[in-house]
């Protein structure tokens, strides 16, 4: 039996009620057995035990999307964004998705752990304990089915729960620039019977220029035939109605929705579609961030996630995402912080995990602050004091 008793927790965030001051968190094997007030803590036994000396404590940060597996990096891409440059011009330049799907298929299995390991390490360090990982930069069966492996690979070996997304309709790989239909057949025949294996969801880019809604709603259909749930990148770039079709196939997330409306909002709530929002990607594209507000008014429930990808949100920090979620889109710390944690784990169907209550995944992260606002309010500052995974400490700082 493993035991891990946290004492002296100045604030608690428990996401199951008020914050607790003065607070204490009993875990055993793995699983909250105690959270509350200190005074009321039971007596430990023999177990380990960390004085929080007043440091806040949450729960775990769950990022519900990334695409963290991929080779080289898109810096030159981002140089030209920065001066204006539009997508269609970058594409012209050999930049976007294409680029790092020549840099993947290149690269090989083994460097594809290895570099996506460093990244999933510094999110763990930054109090990300459970990570939803896509494939979508191979466009060829080899490739993603390799990229999964790696996504399946890295939850084994590092301490992070991974689930794994086959996102094969990512982007039109050049060999198929002139056959769609080949492209979507081999997705539908040959990929997804391949991937299903491998993958918890399948994932489709609705957007001009990438799918339209009735070739994802023939990609989605195959995969529920397979078993796979769906998550839907919509309304990303443009209104192109893929919150829509979230809300009719029964999707378990509609991811990004800047351009979503009010109409699509009432469609999530009423499907029970979690809203997965990247302000990282709004940010890097300097383009308008999702109406998280007005998602939470219509009863939607909000997760937030890094993104984590080269070319529009290079960003591993969940902890700089909520900041970007309170200043530049106007959720309250307690939103977004709730988003972070409780929202990514209702986004990847994870229901004991994302708060702290008696029986739940024992995820947590000691803040280096007397309360969890510190975290928006601080931006590029990693304030995890200490990231404990499933009742243990996996990473921690020395500040
Ligand atoms: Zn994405």
């Amino acid at each position: 039996m493993s035991e891990l008793l946290l004492t002296g927790i100045g604030r608690l965030i428990t996401n199951a009620g008020d914050p607790i001051t003065d607070a204490a968190v009993m875990m055993v094997d793995g699983e909250i057995s105690y959270a509350g007030t200190a005074s009321d803590a039971p007596d430990q036994g023999g177990g380990d035990r960390i004085d929080c000396e007043g440091r806040a404590v949450i729960p775990g940060f769950v990022d519900a999307h990334t695409h963290v597996v991929f080779a080289g990096d898109r810096a030159d891409e981002f140089g030209l964004k920065m001066q204006g440059a539009s997508y269609a011009q970058i594409a012209k330049h050999g930049g976007g998705i294409l680029s790092t799907v020549a840099a993947t298929r290149a690269a090989g299995e083994e460097a594809l752990f290895q570099e996506a390991a460093t990244r999933v390490r510094r999110m763990i360090a930054s109090g990300t304990t459970t990570i939803e990982i896509k494939s979508g930069y191979g466009l060829d069966l080899d490739t993603e089915l390799a990229l999964l492996s790696v996504a399946r690979k890295l939850g084994h070996d590092l301490p992070v729960t991974v689930k794994t997304t086959f996102l094969g309709a990512h982007a039109l790989p050049v060999e198929y620039r002139d056959d769609r239909k080949g492209y979507l057949d081999l997705v539908v025949e040959e990929m997804l019977p391949a991937a299903a294996p491998l993958a918890d969801y399948c994932d489709v880019f609705v957007e001009e220029g990438a799918f339209s809604v009735d070739e994802a709603r023939r990609v989605f259909e195959a995969a529920a035939g397979l078993g796979l749930g769906a998550r839907v990148h919509a309304e990303q770039l443009s209104h192109s109605g893929g919150a829509a079709l979230a809300a009719r196939i029964g999707a378990v997330s509609a991811d990004h929705l800047d351009h979503a409306t009010a109409n699509d909002a009432r469609l999530l709530a009423e499907s029970g579609v979690v809203a997965v929002l990247v302000p990282g990607a709004s940010y890097t594209l300097r383009s308008p961030q999702a109406p998280g507000p007005m998602l939470l008014d219509q009863g939607v429930t909000v997760a937030l996630a890094t993104d984590c990808n080269p070319g529009t949100s290079y960003l591993e920090s969940m902890g700089l995402v909520v900041s970007l979620a309170v200043v530049e889109m106007g959720l309250s710390a307690e939103q977004a912080i709730q988003a972070a944690t409780r929202g990514g784990a209702l986004a990847l169907q994870m229901p004991d995990h994302g708060f702290l209550v008696q029986g739940s995944a024992a995820d947590l992260v000691i803040i280096v602050a007397p309360s969890a606002v510190h975290i928006p309010y601080r931006p590029g500052t990693n304030l995890v004091w200490r990231t404990i995974k499933a009742g243990r400490v996996v990473a921690g700082a020395w500040h």
